[in-house]
């Protein structure tokens, strides 16, 4: 048998851009490495599922710990990404078409792994007339024909131009709706070229209007070279637009080619920011240098329901 090595470049449009050594980081950000039975198992399940994790992909830090719970983030619709932004290690280019057996499969696994919660993300899919939207909703409904208790998160692309997608997945009824504004306005033509922030912020708004039982949650990552004064404009943004839960957490450079670190934000730093947010009314925030928009998402959506109906006095 003949085995063909992918030799395609990960990142084709990166290819020019110039190299940046990637800093030391502080000693705030070390992990251990992954050698756990859970983490095992739960690669075990993920591979014999042929499914894409954004744990993997993205080379996310908290691998270890998270599928040692085996808590492990799905990233649907294919591994390559139709947008290309500075921060993202996953694969760009044209991607191939949907797996109609995925819905069953991401269904499957959640079982199989034993999930009260789920977070399902996607790469962009700006090839496709709903941007994937229908495919989402398939899923959602995958998930609760298989594990009617499973809570369900989903992570979303922008959905720009692809009118009435939005209500699709609305429609679908997850638990939570989450897109990440991933960073300030300001640097959005730098850091997230393919997207408009005022667009990802009315998605989140338009969320809430058509579904107000729905939980809103959006993150950004902070080192890029925002301002605080920004950062607490983008908290005061997404107020506005009515949204639930705030994360931040400190953006790591995934490769020489990717936007470079500015700043290693400090834990003091990020308490600071936490306070700010809970302040301006959010009814969740995790705010530190490991936070991620999926990290303890089950945990935290217990929180969600908790603080929900604090502030609504039962
Ligand atoms: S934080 Fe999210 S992306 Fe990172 S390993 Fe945990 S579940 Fe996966």
């Amino acid at each position: 048998m003949v085995t063909t090595l992918d030799t395609r470049p990960r990142h084709p449009e990166k290819a020019n851009r110039p190299d940046t050594p990637i800093q030391r980081k502080p000693d705030w950000i070390r992990v251990k490495a992954p050698t756990s039975a859970g983490y095992a198992e739960t690669k075990a399940i993920v591979r014999a599922h042929g499914l894409a994790t954004v744990c993997e992909e993205a080379g996310c830090p908290n691998i270890g710990e998270c599928w040692t719970k085996k808590h492990a983030t799905m990233m649907i619709m294919g591994d390559t990404c139709t947008r290309a932004c500075a921060f993202c290690n996953v694969k760009t280019g044209l991607p191939g078409a949907l797996d109609p057996a995925e819905p069953v499969n991401v269904a499957e696994a959640v079982a199989k792994l034993g999930l009260e919660h789920v977070v399902i993300t996607s790469v962009d899919r700006d090839d496709l007339p709903d941007g994937g939207a229908q495919h989402f909703a398939q899923v959602i409904g995958a998930i609760r024909a298989r594990t009617p208790a499973t809570t369900i998160e989903i992570l979303t692309p922008d959905f720009l131009r692809k009118p009435g997608a939005l209500e699709v997945v609305v429609a679908a009824r997850p638990d939570v709706f989450n897109h990440n504004l991933e960073t300030v306005p300001g640097l959005y033509l730098k850091i997230r070229p393919g997207a408009r922030y005022f667009h990802s912020l009315r998605l989140l708004q338009r969320v809430k209007e058509l579904d107000p039982t729905l939980f809103t949650k959006s993150g950004i990552m902070v080192g890029l070279g925002e301002a605080r004064e920004e950062v607490l404009q983008l908290m005061d943004d997404l107020r506005s637009a009515d949204v639930d839960f705030l994360t931040i957490g400190q953006y790591l450079q995934p490769t020489r080619k990717h936007a470079e670190v500015k700043s290693f934000v400090t834990p003091d730093e990020f308490k600071s920011y936490e306070r700010m947010a809970s302040a301006k009314g959010f009814l969740l925030v995790a705010a530190s240098p490991l936070t991620r928009s999926s990290y303890h998402a089950g945990e935290d959506f217990a929180k969600l329901r908790a603080a929900r109906l604090q502030a609504l006095g039962r």
